[in-house]
């Protein structure tokens, strides 16, 4: 695609921090780093999320994930890694072609991360959950 800012990274049109990659995948640091080793896993093939990319792409892709996270847990040695993945506008994403985000976690990054999770539990009782199950599995 060629108005794609990773695209273009994978193609070398536009410089990256690279830290892996193979036939089918690409890896390089992400430019804001959130902490140290912050690192962004794409395929070569572009698509927008996760919910349009043919399985067997995203499975390469995740494989690799989990290759550079072992990379990373192994050379920065992190108390904790988060693997990060937005997809569209309102969930945060803002470059249009699919990625994970790898985010070592350290002892000392409280200010680097964080999700507030805000649960509802007192809005589905079984009856509202049994349905919502159903509903989902229908699809
Ligand atoms: P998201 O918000 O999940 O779409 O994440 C996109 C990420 O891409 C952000 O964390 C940006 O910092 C990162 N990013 C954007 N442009 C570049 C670039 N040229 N090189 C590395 N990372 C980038
Ligand atoms: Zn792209």
């Amino acid at each position: 695609m060629t108005d794609c800012i990773f695209c273009k990274i994978i193609s070398g049109a536009i410089p990256s921090y690279k830290v892996y990659e193979d036939a089918y995948t690409y890896a390089f640091l992400d430019i804001s780093q959130v902490a140290k080793g912050h690192t962004l896993v794409v395929p070569k093939k572009h698509s927008q999320d996760l919910l349009e990319t043919e399985p067997a792409v995203l499975a390469q892709v995740i494989t690799s994930v989990q290759k550079v996270a072992q990379m990373i847990d192994a050379t920065l040695q992190p108390d904790g890694i988060n693997i990060v993945q937005n997809n569209r506008a309102f969930a945060d994403q803002s470059v249009f072609h699919l990625h994970f985000h790898i985010m070592p976690r350290y002892q000392d990054d409280i200010d680097g991360f964080g999700y507030k999770w805000q649960t509802h539990s007192d809005a589905f009782d079984a009856d509202a959950m049994t349905a919502l199950a159903e509903q989902i599995k229908n699809a």
